[in-house]
């Protein structure tokens, strides 16, 4: 007998009839003797439903309010899917995660777990209860409602899992596992059996919203034996493994991330003195803006270029902020492109292996294809494209690294 978390996804809880497959799948665990938290998203497409009625009210939304309203996705599923497991004489109890405690701080809309207090949540699962807990949700210490950011759901099942100290955490969706890449990006893609958990953590903050990257961060913490399956099918999905492969069965390249949501600015004609990337970036830190790339010139008339990757939402915000420094600096233009994307190679076979980098942009170039900037560490690579390339790069990198069905990776 284990205890088990189960996390569904929205395509997973998408209408009634899901849920009831979602009921059955739950019972048969719990038939085998096992424990049971399951943890569920809202139904597919319902959290952006509710982003939009909120901002046909206000195109800045008070963010507790937002979360007050996004939460509600979440409780419809988990009432409907303790109903269905009642109905199949599978007894459960459904909870907010105000209920189960899960306490996090007050960032709404990108809430950190603190704490989650697992008792109440035991009581029940020794009762033999079928424990269902509201994803992507908690409280912070005044009791407001709190959510922990989109596909935050993958973040609380793997937390619940850490906390209650479970067997295995398993995230059903609707693809059968982690594959090389995004296999509606490329037909080819191949599911891979188990990925590092290094790899997972590149794959995931790279744009491979497979996982959330927080829930990949949360069960390297606590070693959470972590498995990613499909909803619709059967089958051993990919397991996140904790121990480096053997030399022998590292593939050099494991997978390959893109991030559609990329967008760069350019400073010109900065003065090239110390002090000065801190003062151009500093304002951007201090609005909660993450930058992610940067690229400084080298200096050839005593000033230089600075260029950095942000989100593309903070796009126009950044640039009205740069104006207003780079004005006050006497630097020159401020000039931007949010149509580019980011394009990785993940793999910790890069480790013992030189040549990928050049490998990576020769493909590239044979394609057409201009680089326009390029960041690297010790298991990846990551180059910007204009947004137009996307596919054909991911699809050209695929099949060069040998990363295509059916090629034989000796
Ligand atoms: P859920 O609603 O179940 O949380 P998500 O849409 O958040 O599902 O995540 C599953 C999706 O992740 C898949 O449908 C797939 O398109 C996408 N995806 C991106 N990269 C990968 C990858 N490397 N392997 C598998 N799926 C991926
Ligand atoms: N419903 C939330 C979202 O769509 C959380 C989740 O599905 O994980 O982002
Ligand atoms: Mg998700």
């Amino acid at each position: 007998m284990a205890l088990i978390v189960q996390k569904y996804g929205g395509t997973s809880v998408a209408n009634v009839d899901r849920i009831k497959e979602v009921a059955t799948r739950v019972k048969r665990f719990r038939d085998e003797g096992h424990e049971l938290v399951v943890v569920l998203s809202a139904m597919s497409g319902e959290t952006n439903r509710l982003t939009s009625l909120a901002h046909s009210i206000h195109a800045n939304p008070d963010p507790r309010e937002m979360d007050m309203l996004l939460t509600t996705g979440e409780q419809t599923t988990i009432a409907l899917l303790a109903l269905a497991l009642k109905n199949i004489g599978c007894d459960a109890l459904s909870f907010t995660g105000g209920q189960v405690q899960i306490l996090t701080d007050n960032a709404h809309g990108k809430a950190r777990i603190l704490n989650i207090e697992g008792k109440r949540m035991r009581e029940q699962l020794h009762r033999g209860k079928v424990v269902v807990v509201a994803g992507f949700q908690g409280v912070d210490e005044l009791g407001n409602i709190t959510t922990l950011g989109r596909g935050g759901s993958d973040t609380t099942a793997v937390a619940l899992a850490a906390a209650l100290n479970a067997d295995e955490c398993q995230i059903y969706t609707d693809v059968d596992g982690v594959y090389t890449t995004d296999p509606r990006i490329v037909a080819e893609a191949r599911r891979l059996d188990r990925i590092t958990f290094e790899e997972m953590l590149e794959m995931a903050s790279l744009g491979s919203k497979v996982l959330q990257i927080r829930s990949v961060e949360f069960a390297g913490k606590y070693k959470v034996p972590l498995r990613v399956l499909s909803s619709f099918t059967e089958g051993e999905g990919t397991l996140i493994t904790y121990e480096e492969e053997s030399k022998v069965e590292q593939a050099l390249i494991s997978g390959i991330a893109f991030n559609r949501d990329e967008a760069k600015v350019t400073v010109r004609g900065v003065s090239d003195q110390p002090g000065i990337a801190s003062q151009l970036l500093g304002p951007i830190g201090d609005a909660n803006i993450e930058v992610d790339m940067i690229v400084q010139n080298v200096s050839i008339d005593g000033t230089t270029d600075l260029t950095f990757t942000i989100h593309r939402n903070d796009y126009n915000r950044v640039i009205t902020i740069l104006q207003e420094i780079a004005t006050r600096m006497g630097a020159g233009d401020v000039i931007g492109d949010n149509k580019i994307v980011k394009v990785s190679l993940v793999g910790v076979g890069m480790r013992s292996h030189a040549g990928i980098a050049s490998k990576m942009f020769r493909v590239l170039a044979d394609e057409g294809i201009n680089i326009r900037m390029i960041s690297t560490s010790e298991i990846k690579i990551s180059v910007v494209v204009d947004e137009k390339y996307l596919e054909l790069a991911v699809r050209a990198l695929h099949t060069a690294f040998e990363l295509d069905e059916g090629v034989n990776l000796s």
